[in-house]
């Protein structure tokens, strides 16, 4: 394109220089022919050689009155008419004497010369008088005939030469027609093309100015034409401001390549100009993220809401080789003049609640509250804190024991995390940090940190020689939607020299919410690699159970909500239906959150036999986890003695006293 201009520019250039040289050179010439012929025009004019033929006519008439006087005439009238004519040639060669200017032929002079001789002798006859002697009249007669033969001579002169340059004036002006048509046409190309130059110019202006304020992706205007629309602001009727970003852009850019990525962000652009901001502006911010600003009148708040939620719902979707990608939004609202002064005010606030809406999980849109930004603040320091905590290793992983009541055995531990803060001396519970650390990218650096302690523990385990114990942790829904998901745990894994099949990995419900393919390939990448995957908090949420079934988790962890039922009834017929769900798909069972004998008591009737709670231990440190588990075992070897002793070989019974035996120790 940049050649391409700089030929063309090129190409004008020398254009240019031809034209000129061309232009300059034909000036030249006409100017130099002009002179030429101008040096040869005739020095005489119409007058001029009129008066020299009333002269030629004059000295015919006198010589025929001399011819008269000659053949006898001779009166007082005669000479009336000789002085007459005397008198009219002298006004006739004294008039012509002026004619021919400074510059006057030789020949000329010698007319008027001969013109004086002819008037000298004429004089001389006239004065003399009647009878003209005829000697005397033979002397003006000899002097009319050299007049009349130089007369003649010059005036044919004069007639030749001026013929000749009426002739050569033809021909100039033939060339000169030429000349003035071809400089017409050079002048006109002139004009054109300076008029061209012009329009282009102001073409291209007009593209440059387009250019500056527009996005070129999706042809919205960008921030420096939103700038200027909000300089021109003053006066506004009332507007809702839309801050939008588009929920996991850079996913669908890493999976599906850059084309998909600029095909999304330019169907998002026409939906936004075309569907939810026909009046008003439309701004690409930049990366993935949009203005909208529209008029709205005297609407109320709600009412402003549900217009943002029903273009919404009106979204693009991208065809792509797989299928279709549902485009996700998530959208801040600020109403100008209502939640600031200004427009930057305005857009402050949006961000403020798009960041709100990103937090609270994606897809939706929040309307800016002053409370929000208090909340935000909050949960910004809450953030920065808990990244400070990370580096600063201030969370811990505790343990908590899951036991086979059935064999009497620990089988397995969950790791729960813990945030000692040491400044308070608090201990925060993950119910309060992890859903802000979910709401950004910390979270896949906590996800890192409990995945390396899990295998740093079961490493050292495995050095001191103990049992082998397998240990669970539990892994956030977002991280499923990363594809370096398989990476930590492999490197966690690798690093520590731990085999996969001791490590098992708990996801909530919230992982199937996005059915995304990256989410599949993650769950089936682990499966494949020997891992165990514990469906957490099995019956809480509301997605597709047999979606979540198809993935086949090892172990379904029932939620402790189900234990809390207090209909008895209702609760025997849900754990039980969910016990056959599980079995059905052969995967095993664990109740979550035993706290009384009671509960156990139920749970031994209904059949479960995978359990854990604070009835058998609370999280403990990984110190104390191979002492709980051997006096755990150890209590239940000796009930289990003497309960063999005694006769007493009820299962129920034997295990409601197990629970009982390790708090005893
Ligand atoms: P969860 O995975 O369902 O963990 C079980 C929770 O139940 C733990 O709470 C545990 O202390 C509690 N619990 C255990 N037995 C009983 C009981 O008998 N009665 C009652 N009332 N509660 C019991 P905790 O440690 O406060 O953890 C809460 C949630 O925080 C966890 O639920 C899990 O979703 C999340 N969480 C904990 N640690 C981590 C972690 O390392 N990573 C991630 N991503 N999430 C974690
Ligand atoms: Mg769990
Ligand atoms: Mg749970």
């Amino acid at each position: 394109m940049a050649r391409r201009s700089a030929t063309v520019r090129l190409a004008a250039g020398a254009a240019a220089v031809v034209y000129v040289a061309v232009t300059v050179t034909a000036a030249f010439v006409t100017w130099r022919d002009l002179s030429a012929t101008e040096e040869q025009l005739p020095r005489y004019g119409f007058y001029q050689i009129r008066d020299l033929r009333f002269a030629f006519a004059d000295v015919t008439n006198l010589e025929a009155t001399l011819d008269l006087l000659e053949t006898g005439v001779e009166s007082p009238a005669a000479l009336a008419v000789l002085s007459t004519l005397s008198d009219r040639f002298f006004v006739r060669f004294d008039a012509l004497r002026f004619v021919g200017g400074t510059d006057r032929p030789p020949e000329f002079d010698r007319v008027l010369a001969e013109a004086s001789e002819v008037l000298r002798h004429l004089d001389a006859l006239v004065s003399a008088g009647a009878p003209f002697h005829p000697d005397r009249i033979g002397t003006v007669r000899e002097s009319t005939d050299r007049l009349l033969a130089s007369l003649a001579g010059y005036v044919h002169a004069v007639e030749q030469e001026t013929d000749r340059s009426i002739a050569l004036q033809h021909a100039e002006f033939g060339a000169l027609k030429v000349r003035v048509v071809v400089s017409i046409l050079l002048l006109s190309a002139l004009v054109a093309g300076v008029l061209a130059l012009l329009l282009a110019h102001r073409r291209d202006s007009a593209r440059l100015r387009v250019a500056m304020n527009e996005d070129a992706l999706t042809r919205l205007a960008n921030r420096r034409a939103f700038s200027e629309w909000i300089a021109a602001s003053e006066g506004r009727p009332p507007h809702a401001l839309i801050l939008l970003d588009v929920d996991d852009f850079k996913p669908v850019n890493d999976h599906h390549g850059h084309d998909v990525g600029d095909r999304l962000l330019t169907a998002v652009g026409d939906w936004l100009r075309q569907d939810l901001a026909q009046e008003g502006i439309a701004v690409r911010w930049g990366g993935d993220e949009f203005v909208a600003v529209v008029p709205v009148g005297k609407i109320s708040r709600a009412e402003i809401m549900a217009r943002f939620a029903a273009a919404l719902a009106r979204r693009p979707r991208l065809k792509v080789d797989e299928g279709e990608i549902a485009v996700s939004l998530s959208g801040g609202v600020s109403l100008w003049p209502e939640d600031g002064a200004t427009f930057a005010e305005i857009l402050l606030n949006a961000d403020i609640a798009l960041y709100e809406a990103k937090d609270l999980g994606k897809g939706r849109t929040v309307m800016f509250e002053p409370e929000i930004r208090v909340r935000r603040t909050r949960v910004d320091s809450m953030r920065d804190n808990l990244r400070r905590a990370i580096a600063e290793g201030h969370l811990r992983l505790l343990w908590q024991p899951q036991v086979d009541l059935l064999r009497r055995r620990m089988i397995g531990a969950e790791g729960l995390l813990r945030w000692h803060d040491p400044e308070t001396g608090a201990m925060i519970p993950p119910a309060e940090f992890i859903p802000i650390a979910e709401r950004s990218d910390l979270i896949l650096e906590i996800d890192a940190f409990v995945l390396d302690a899990a295998c740093a523990t079961l490493a050292r385990w495995d050095r001191a020689g103990a049992d082998p114990i397998r240990l669970s942790v539990n892994v956030s829904a977002r991280h499923f939607q990363r594809p370096t998901l398989v990476r930590t745990v492999a490197d966690a894994l690798e690093r520590h020299g731990v085999a996969p099949a001791y490590l098992e990995i708990e996801i909530t419900e919230g992982v199937f919410l996005a059915d995304s393919p990256i989410v599949r390939a993650n769950l089936a990448h682990l499966a494949g690699m020997g891992l165990r995957l514990a469906l957490d908090d099995f019956g809480t949420g509301y997605s597709n159970v047999a979606y979540m079934m198809r993935m086949r988790p090892s172990l379904v962890k029932i939620d402790r909500s189900f234990l809390r039922e207090p209909d008895l009834a209702a609760r025997d017929k849900i754990m039980g239906s969910l016990l056959g769900l599980a079995e059905s798909i052969g995967a095993e069972t664990l109740v979550e959150g035993v706290e009384t004998a009671a509960d156990l008591a139920f749970l031994t009737n209904a059949g479960f036999r995978r359990v854990q709670g604070f009835l058998f231990a609370r999280p403990m440190p990984e110190e104390d986890l191979l002492a709980w588990r051997a006096s755990y075992e150890a209590a239940g070897a000796i009930v289990q003695d003497a309960a063999r002793r005694h006769g007493r070989t009820h299962a129920a019974g034997l295990m409601r006293a197990i629970p009982l035996a390790s708090e005893a120790l």
